[in-house]
């Protein structure tokens, strides 16, 4: 049984994630969408918020449970069985970040595989932060996140 791990911060959740985690459940026969707590890290979204986004957008797959964890990712692939971490790449500004985080991975874990996958061209260089930054402005982010996301944007930028 494939048990994996899609670790991240979603905040917020885009259509490239969305993307990734597809995919990753067609390899997968059950997969672990991680949302990483990091209070040292100023986020947009509260952990509630942000598990509530990730648990309406992946209803669709009954195969995806959406937990939080802080920690090494390691210890909690260990606990929970976890044997494949899953990883999005866009461009190339992400290899190196993503290689160095893989290879101290397999240090600490042999067993535990990372798998790195690519979403389609047009969620390629979507990320939480290229959203935050249109919304800021007002601009439309209806191609960048799914709709409940994007209401709860609009939410939180009008007040
Ligand atoms: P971000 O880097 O956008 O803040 P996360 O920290 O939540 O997002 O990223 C979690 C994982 O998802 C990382 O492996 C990241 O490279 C991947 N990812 C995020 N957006 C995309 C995308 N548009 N295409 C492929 N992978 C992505």
């Amino acid at each position: 049984m494939r048990i994996g791990i899609y670790p991240g911060s979603f905040d917020p959740l885009t259509y490239g994630h969305l993307d990734i985690i597809e995919r990753a459940t067609k390899i997968c026969d059950r997969l672990i969408v991680g949302i990483l707590v990091n209070s040292a890290k100023k986020s947009l979204f509260s952990l509630e918020e942000r598990t509530e986004c990730l648990e309406h957008c992946c209803r669709v797959y009954d195969t995806v449970e959406v937990v939080s964890f802080s920690g090494l990712l390691v210890d909690f692939c260990r606990e929970n069985q976890i044997n494949c971490i899953i990883r999005g790449l866009r461009a190339v500004s992400d290899f190196e970040y993503e290689i160095t985080l893989a290879s101290i991975n397999r240090r600490l874990a042999a067993d535990v595989e990372t798998l790195f996958l690519m979403a389609r061209d047009e969620n390629l260089f979507v990320s939480s932060s290229l959203v935050k930054e249109v919304a800021t402005y007002n601009g439309d982010i209806s191609t960048l996140v799914p709709p409940y996301v994007a209401s709860r944007i609009r939410q939180t930028f009008s007040v």
